[in-house]
């Protein structure tokens, strides 16, 4: 079984309905789709490339990014997606570590020729047009078959702590993410839409099998990003949108929705489904963004490692205002997903009581098989078949999870353990904040020191004092910045995760 037979299902029984939209215009139908992928397959393999050889994607957002990833599976390869925001070298480092034989660029943010490809297509010239050609029987190329436990999707890590790693995603990982969506995100038709604002080089992209197997429309804006006042139209052009988006875009949509002063049920006219996660989303952000836009959002927590699936905070408890753990419950990232079991343990792997704050581990088929010819890190990362993901939170009674802090962001200052995240969630209450970041700065007396990055909202008089006296009232002492720095904004990356690491470096 291969994620290929997906599309040859839905070009055979819903040949003519729209599948890909580049904007509100149709890009292509389930049939066409198929005879672009099966044919691209025929060429692929035309030209010598054989199962299990890797594809890369470096590319913006792009209506034939589906195409190709499509076409890469039918001919049994393995899609290498790469972070459009990366430097040549870096991605030459990612050619080379992943033995990528082609790529596919858009040409504004590759060079001409990237060391190490056999061949580099630009994904908008006739060469593309070429091999991106409709077979007239796409049936008649037949689908490589893959075992479930191949892989499918090498996706490099975004490598903070050293070189990136590639994690080996199989056809069976995502297939189960695929079908968790529909219990634990959200129920999709064949009439919804999915746009691709986040990168599809991440979980945005890899949310096209849930919509595939339904037979639903994905959409790419003509921006190829996220504009807020296009989606909003988009939505309302198309029908109601469902989308992934990390915290921050989500924050970007709500700005717009209350600037023009729209309400919940024009909310729901553009936007169905708001799936969020990806970085922490703050208990005063969310519940903003629930007045302002109504009941469409659902968290999901996962990692390159185990994506999209670890686990998810649905529609029902969000909107669950009057349980009395409700404030606890929209601070976590909800509970396991189907799939998957979830432990919170200490360093040797032996579970803590409720409550207790250690290390997250995964288990189940959404996990990846290993990383990518590095046997060493994968023997450290899965450990009887649990993932040690390197984040760290506590389960309540319920079976709640919330997550802390990754445990290299967490603070130790005077031997106490701080974790940014309840700092942060502090200070964005403080009126007239509007993004805030805490890390650690080294400190001979304490070891180390919080330091609060924080952002203004726009107009708003933020004074140290003022973000001082909010603290002293909400936090223990020891928890409290010791320094303020108002900046105009935090440095992020492609996914929209805020670089602390960027940020520790500042201070030293
Ligand atoms: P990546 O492998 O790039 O997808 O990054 C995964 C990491 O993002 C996780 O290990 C978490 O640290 C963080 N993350 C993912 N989802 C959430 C969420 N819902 N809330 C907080 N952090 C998250």
């Amino acid at each position: 079984m291969s994620l290929a037979h997906l599309l040859v299902r839905h070009a055979g029984h819903a040949a003519d309905r729209p599948a890909i939209l580049h904007g509100d215009a149709v890009h292509a139908t389930y049939a066409q789709w198929a005879a672009r992928s099966a044919g691209l397959a025929r060429q692929f393999r035309d030209a010598g490339l054989v199962p299990g050889d890797r594809v890369l994607l470096f590319m913006r957002n792009h209506p034939r990014y589906l195409e190709v990833m499509w076409g890469a599976w039918w001919a049994g390869l393995v899609v290498v997606p790469v972070n459009a925001k990366l430097h040549a070298r870096e991605v030459e480092w990612i050619i080379d570590n992943a033995g990528a034989r082609w790529g596919f660029v858009t040409s504004d943010i590759a060079p001409d020729a990237l060391a190490g490809l056999e061949r580099q297509v630009d994904i908008e010239s006739p060469e593309a047009d070429a091999l991106l050609g409709a077979v007239p029987d796409p049936m008649a190329i037949p689908v490589t078959e893959r075992a479930l436990h191949d892989t499918a999707w090498l996706f490099y890590t975004s490598g903070t702590t050293g070189r990136p790693k590639g994690v080996m995603i199989t056809h069976r990982n995502l297939m189960t993410m695929g079908l968790t969506y529909f219990v634990d995100v959200d129920a999709v038709s064949p009439e919804d839409a999915i746009v691709y604002a986040a990168p599809m080089s991440h979980g945005a992209g890899l949310y096209a099998v849930p919509h595939l197997m339904a037979g639903a429309r994905h959409v790419v804006p003509a921006s190829g990003g996220v504009e807020p006042a296009e989606l909003f139209a988009l939505g309302k052009a198309i029908g109601p949108l469902s989308t992934f988006a990390a915290p921050t875009i989500v924050k970007r949509l709500v700005d717009h929705a209350e600037q023009m002063g729209l309400s919940p049920e024009d909310a729901a006219r553009s936007f169905k489904t708001i799936v969020y996660g990806g970085a922490p989303m703050y208990v005063a952000d969310i519940q903003r963004a629930l007045r302002v836009m109504g009941p469409r959002f659902v968290q999901i927590y996962g990692q390159g490692e185990t994506p999209m699936v670890a686990t998810a905070l649905s529609r029902r408890h969000l909107a669950d205002s009057a349980h009395p753990r409700y404030l606890d419950r929209i601070a976590s990232v909800g509970i396991a997903q189907t799939p998957v079991q979830v432990r919170v343990t200490d360093e040797d792997g032996r579970d803590l009581p409720i409550g207790e704050i250690g290390e997250v581990l995964v288990k189940g088929d959404s996990v990846m098989s290993g990383y990518w010819r590095n046997e060493a890190a994968t023997a450290a990362a899965i450990r009887d078949g649990w993932l040690f993901t390197g984040d760290v939170g506590c389960l309540d009674a319920d079976g709640f999870l919330t997550l802390k802090d990754r445990s290299k962001d967490l603070i130790i200052s005077g031997g106490s353990n701080i974790y940014p995240r309840e700092v942060e969630e502090v200070l964005l209450t403080c009126p007239g904040v509007a993004e805030a970041a805490v890390v650690g700065a080294p400190d001979p007396e304490w070891g180390e020191v919080v330091v609060a990055f924080v952002v203004p909202a726009g107009g708003a008089q933020v004074t140290e004092a003022m973000l001082d006296q909010h603290c002293l009232e909400q936090i223990a002492r020891f928890k409290r910045p010791k320094r303020y720095l108002l900046v105009e904004q935090l440095p992020k990356n492609n996914y929209g995760k805020v670089l602390k690491t960027e940020l520790r470096a500042r201070l030293t």
